[in-house]
């Protein structure tokens, strides 16, 4: 009589390379058993003593945490490549919020989000922070795809003396009810996503702060990304954004602040107080001239750091693998200093680090018993990977993202031999293409001498 399979799914494979209680750990030829959505054994050997449902054997793979990208807005995809080489206020004000008012219905962000999650699974990331709008149709294509997902519906009112841009706000009576909608789903939170101290009044923050506490969910926001933004504060207010968003009770544990390049001494001693976390996106900094955010300072003072590329039209990938290089090299570059943030610092900020940030830590992050079984594996067999010598610097300072095979989340396999499962990319592709042929004809009737 055959004995009933102790696990659903079984990994073997020549290396893992996680955290165990915080302490990075690289193994080899490690078994990983997973039973239901979770990781129930992590052995050495080969684990064929054990029965399994289904068997992945990856003689030349790293097995990894699925990475999180606590940054991003996934329908901007479409955006991808149209508006380059700009400083973030034109790219923003003149660019991409009159092209995000005229084009992105919710038609446009299932597609843009589909696209982006096509890239994202195929490079082993397994859960965003999102911000972004139609976040309804975001989410249903977010849930479809299988991922992760702590998403931040953009609130965002251009106050003062701009005009406000229509079809913007996701209303705070549809932000409630997609709540409700998601309130148990093992993988999707909804929060708040209010865009930016200099977009939403103080008036809405307080609102957004005391909604948010009262619901214990979290808040997703811009803050500090360049140096304008923190003297027009300074300005307008008096107070730098973080002093500003400190005192209007914004600031708390599960208060994901993206960017933070511009802070001071005060600014991050009030994020130390409040338990506030900090989202890096170097590639967008660097791309925007925004400048580099100083991560040694923010990590030295205990502030939970995740990793993110902000979204496809200011990176222009969605690739963690290629941001945890850029994440460490702009540390080095920025502190004159090579030992400023090694190998070991970046994967920790796309992984462990990520799902602090995000307060998702009890369940990913790490490859431990116990936790979701979010993982990927990265094949070895490219000659840009050969010889590995120190296996962290390999995944780091060489991979792309595209040497993955297999990607799954709570247990479920949704990338295989480098097959979506979840996601039909012909059909997104399609999607995409009759978007953005539209895009380039407004565009092209809009300005003919391009
Ligand atoms: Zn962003």
């Amino acid at each position: 009589m055959l004995s009933k399979p102790e696990f659903d799914l079984g990994i073997h494979a020549r290396f893992v390379m996680t955290f165990i209680q915080g302490e990075f750990q690289v193994r080899e030829n490690v078994f990983m058993g997973i039973l239901g959505t979770r990781i129930a054994l992590m052995e050495t050997g080969d684990g064929r003593s054990h029965a399994t449902k289904k068997r992945i054997d990856a003689p030349n793979s790293v097995l990894l945490p699925g990475l999180i990208n606590a940054h991003t807005h996934l329908p901007m995809s479409l955006f991808r490549g149209l508006a380059d080489d700009a400083s973030l206020k034109e790219w923003l004000f003149d660019t991409i919020f009159p092209l995000e008012a005229e084009f992105a219905n919710e038609e446009f962000c299932t597609a843009g989000t589909e696209l982006s999650l096509l890239e994202m699974i195929a490079g082993g990331t397994t859960t965003v922070g999102e911000m972004y709008f139609h976040t309804g149709a975001v989410a249903e294509a977010i849930d479809r795809a299988g991922v992760r997902a702590v998403i931040g519906p953009e609130i965002k009112v251009i106050p003062q003396d701009q005009q406000p841009i229509a079809g913007y706000v996701d209303s705070f009576e549809r932000i409630r009810s997609l709540r409700s909608l998601y309130r148990d789903h093992p993988r999707i939170e909804v929060g708040y996503g209010p865009h930016a101290p200099y977009t939403v009044s103080d008036e809405t923050l307080l609102r957004i702060a005391a909604e948010a506490n009262a619901e214990q969910v979290p808040i997703l926001i811009h803050v500090s990304e360049s140096r304008a933004e923190v003297e027009e504060s300074l300005k307008l207010y008096g107070k730098t954004p973080i002093e500003r968003l400190y005192d209007l009770g914004v600031l708390r544990r599960r208060t994901v602040l993206a960017h933070c390049v511009h802070l001071t001494e005060n600014d991050r001693a009030l994020l130390k107080k409040t338990g506030a976390s900090v989202v890096y996106n170097p590639d967008s900094n660097m791309k925007l001239g925004s400048g580099a955010a100083d991560i040694v300072s923010l990590l030295r003072a205990g502030i939970a750091v995740g990793l993110g590329t902000d979204g496809a039209a200011s990176n222009n990938d969605l690739s963690l693998f290629r941001e945890m290089d850029s994440a460490a090299k702009l540390q080095k570059l920025a502190g004159g200093d090579p030992l400023a943030m090694g190998a070991k610092d970046a994967f920790r900020l796309a992984t462990l680090g990520g799902a602090c940030a995000l307060g998702l830590e009890d369940r990913v992050g790490s490859l431990e018993v116990g936790k979701e079984a979010d993982f990927c594996l990265l094949s070895l067999d490219y000659p840009h990977l050969q010889p590995v010598y120190d296996l962290v610097s390999t995944v780091v300072y060489a991979a792309t993202g595209l040497e993955v095979t297999h990607t799954a989340v709570a247990g479920r396999l949704i990338y295989e031999d480098k097959q979506h499962i979840s996601l039909d990319k012909m059909s997104i592709f399609e999607k995409s293409a009759k978007i953005t042929q539209s895009v380039k004809r407004a565009r092209a009737a809009a300005h003919p001498a391009r």
